[in-house]
C-alpha cells in the first residue's frame, strides 16, 4: 500500500518536507509519491490544504 496524490494538488510543496522517507517529489503537473518508498504513514495527507494525498485502493 501507498498513498497517491490526486489532481487536486496545487503544487504547494507542503507535503514534501513532512514525508519521513522522502517519497514525495515535484512532478510535471503535481507532486508525486514513489509507491515503492511510501510507508503509508499519512503525514502528507494531514498537512495538505486540499486533501490531495489519499490511500491507494
Ligand atoms: Fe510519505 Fe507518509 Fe505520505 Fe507515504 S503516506 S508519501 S510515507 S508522508
Ligand atoms: Fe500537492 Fe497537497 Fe502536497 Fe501541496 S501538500 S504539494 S497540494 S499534495
Amino acid at each position: 500500500m501507498a498513498y497517491n496524490i490526486n489532481s487536486e494538488c496545487i503544487n504547494c510543496g507542503a507535503c514534501e518536507a513532512e514525508c519521513p522517507v522522502s517519497a514525495i517529489s515535484a512532478g510535471e503537473s503535481s507532486y508525486v509519491i514513489d509507491a515503492a518508498t511510501c510507508i503509508d504513514c499519512g503525514a502528507c495527507a494531514s498537512v495538505c490544504p486540499v486533501g490531495a494525498p489519499n490511500p491507494a485502493e
